[in-house]
């Protein structure tokens, strides 16, 4: 079997190491004579898939004590919900910083339950960069200010986090969580859907400052307050039990590469070759994103002022030479390159090429 050069945007590629290994013990799990998403969760089997998964990610994104980690279900799209469930009390407003679509998305859901406000936002600049600390304001009866880490359509990144000092700081990381080296204890919660950078979809990793979750309001319903997961070390109902399993495997491939700030070595190595053919190619091809706040996750651009029939041409070229996923995001058009840990070098090299090729043609 030839594995694809897999650029898709989510479901995302997952390490051929990780899948290999699912596979080899899909059907008997750990001597069980049956598969791991056939046993109860509530068997000693799953709790130490459970609390392994968890211990992981501790360790690698070293987690202080006084944080939870969390496996939900819904996706980060019910994280845009219950965070301001669980956080606006009477008389709070949750801060926004709008870089994009899925800020964007999160604004919208906010606003259905509590009252949102923008603290931030790069619109004008067609949500090409994202703003700078010094722009964002906090309102006095903030509860907490919310930032997308990596907005994976418009293809910017945070590089450096803004201090503010006692708000909470919530993050969506979805798409760059694992990518890099964090502080979390800059963070009031963390959340990502497992689906780009952590494993198949299906689970929703939350990592979340204990005191913060103590007192959600009594009117939310049970499945949407933090601390009912919190109490039954995720557990409360039947989890996600597979996708857990394989964010377990995920977090081990991580940790055998060396860690995240290794991670990020191989990241920034990979994406530099497709740039470096972006910004060499005399204005064939145009990056989307302002350079300093490019992501080495999602790498955006354009065809020679936004053509579109030779965008059409790249995309079916592409997949016949055994590309999948370069097709821009149907909002905004164009062409993007998912380039998330489990990327090989090698699909970026053979990408680089590609584009080399197709401009050399077309130009
Ligand atoms: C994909 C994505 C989401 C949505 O995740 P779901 O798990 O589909 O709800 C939210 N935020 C960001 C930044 C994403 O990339």
């Amino acid at each position: 079997m030839t594995r694809a050069y897999n650029f898709n945007a989510g479901p995302a590629a997952i390490p051929l190491e990780v899948l290999q290994q699912a596979q080899a013990e899909f059907i008997d799990y750990d001597g069980a004579g049956m598969a791991l998403m056939e046993m109860s969760h509530r068997s000693a089997t799953y709790e130490k898939v459970n609390q392994e998964a968890q211990d992981l990610l501790r360790e690698l994104m070293n987690i202080p004590d006084n944080y939870k980690i969390l496996f939900l279900q819904g996706g980060a799209s019910t994280q845009f919900a219950m965070i301001p469930m669980n956080f606006l009390s009477e008389g709070k407003v949750g801060a926004y910083v709008d870089t994009g679509a899925w800020a964007g998305k999160a604004i919208k859901e906010a606003k259905t339950v509590g009252e949102a406000v923008i603290a931030a936002s790069s619109k004008e600049d067609s949500y090409m960069r994202v703003p700078q600390a010094s722009e964002i304001v906090v309102p006095e009866n903030a509860a907490y200010v919310h930032v997308t880490s990596n907005e994976t359509i418009g293809g910017v990144q945070y590089k450096a986090f803004p201090e503010l000092g006692n708000v909470p700081l919530i993050a969506d990381m979805s798409s760059d969580i694992l990518s890099r080296p964090v502080d979390v204890s800059k963070f009031g919660l963390i959340y990502a859907g497992a689906q780009k950078n952590l494993g198949p979809s299906g689970v929703t990793v939350v990592i979340v400052r204990e005191d913060l979750i103590a007192e959600s309001p009594k009117s939310i319903p049970t499945m949407l307050r933090y601390d009912t997961h919190a109490k039954a070390n995720s557990l409360y109902n039947t989890p996600p039990s597979f996708a857990v399993y394989m964010v377990g495997l995920v977090l081990k491939w991580i940790k055998a590469k060396g860690g995240l700030a290794e991670v990020e070595r191989y990241n920034l190595n990979k994406t530099k070759l497709i740039y470096d053919v972006i910004d060499e190619s005399n204005g064939f091809y145009e990056g989307c994103a302002n350079k300093e706040d490019r992501s080495p996750m999602n790498i955006t651009f354009r065809i020679q002022g936004k053509n579109e029939e030779l965008e059409k041409k790249f995309v079916k070229e592409s997949e016949a030479a055994g590309f999948v996923g370069l097709k821009g995001h149907r909002d905004v058009g164009g062409l993007r390159a998912s380039t998330y840990n489990a990327v090989p070098l090698e699909s970026c090299e053979a990408l680089a090429k590609f584009m080399k090729e197709f401009q050399a043609r077309n130009a």
